[in-house]
């Protein structure tokens, strides 16, 4: 299992000398990564891109650490890690850059401009090119409407989970976290304020909990298909797909939904020696192993 967080500020610098930064310490990603490397099956890699924070010490040894500066330097490295299969986005990511760097120091004068252009948003990217069975989290912190402003970035950036907390976390060493599932939109989950670290700890264990369901949903729909011996041709993070001995069908598993869908085949492609599928097809769900064998059973009549 490969974790990729991402933690700290970043700084947009002005010129050599100055920058636009913001007030996170980078407390509550460090102590993620450090619950991750704890609490964590033995094999799992870390990975921490890690903005400019005098907190660099507090990170476990067994976790890689990639120092960065700007937004767009911690963007390159989270797409070189994006094959990762959980990625949580708690750094607070400056919004903007300046574009008028200046190469040389600016000299005091009288009042000056600077302008900023738009950041590239890491976690939309990052929630654009997502794969299928990889899990990805976001952090929300706002002064106002905080739930609200946080369920709407769930959809916008593609994420499983985000976690809201207010402004008052940043920089401090406590926080009162609420983990909102996009699954169960309807019951964000509070956290009563705590350490960051109790609170890290609470986000793995939820973050592990959908990744165990996930991969023992694949599991339990690969013994049931073993069970009613058909022929598996292609498996990912998401479906297994196998050929009904019958010939007549094939059948799509969607595992982490627990949906079948059933594919008529019309004949075979000779030159690609490949079946034929028709449009459309029917959809069934399954909630046990039980269930899914009966329903391959039936569809193999
Ligand atoms: O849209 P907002 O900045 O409130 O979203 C916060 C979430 O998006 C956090 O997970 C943060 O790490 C991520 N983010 C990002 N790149 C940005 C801005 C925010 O990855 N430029």
């Amino acid at each position: 299992m490969k974790v990729l967080i991402t933690a700290g500020p970043t700084y947009e610098p002005i010129d050599p000398v100055r920058f636009i930064g913001n007030r996170s310490s980078g407390k509550m990603g460090i102590n993620l990564a450090n619950s991750f490397s704890l609490f964590s099956v033995p094999d799992v890699k870390i990975v921490l891109v890690l903005g400019p924070t005098a907190l660099r010490h507090t990170v476990h040894d067994n976790i890689e650490v990639i120092s960065v500066e700007t937004a767009q330097q911690m963007y390159a490295m989270c797409m070189l890690h994006n094959d990762a299969d959980i990625i949580i986005g708690c750094a607070a990511v400056a919004d903007y850059r300046v574009a008028n760097y200046s190469e040389e120091k600016i000299k005091k004068s009288g009042n000056i401009t600077l302008e900023l252009e738009k950041n590239v948003d890491i976690m939309y990217e990052m929630g654009r090119l997502k794969r299928p069975g990889q899990i990805l989290v976001g952090f929300a912190l706002e002064t106002t409407n905080l739930i609200e402003y946080a369920k709407s970035k769930i959809a916008k950036k593609n994420l499983d989970l985000i976690v809201a907390n207010y402004s008052s976390a940043m920089n401090s060493d406590n926080s009162t976290i609420t983990i909102i599932d996009r699954n169960d939109l309807a019951n964000p989950k509070e956290y009563k304020e705590s350490t960051k670290l109790v609170n890290a700890i609470s986000i793995k264990n939820y973050i592990n909990n959908i990744y165990d369901m996930m991969v023992s949903s694949k599991e339990t729909a690969l013994s049931a298909i073993r069970e009613c011996k058909v022929d598996i041709v292609s498996m990912d993070a998401e479906k297994i797909i196998a050929k009904l001995p019958n010939n007549k069908c094939m059948i799509m598993v969607y595992f982490n939904t627990g949906t079948v869908l059933e594919k008529l085949i019309s004949g075979i492609d000779r030159e690609l020696n490949m079946p034929i599928i028709t449009e459309g097809g029917k959809s069934y769900s399954y909630d046990t192993p039980d269930a899914l064998v009966n329903l391959i059973k039936a569809l193999q009549k």
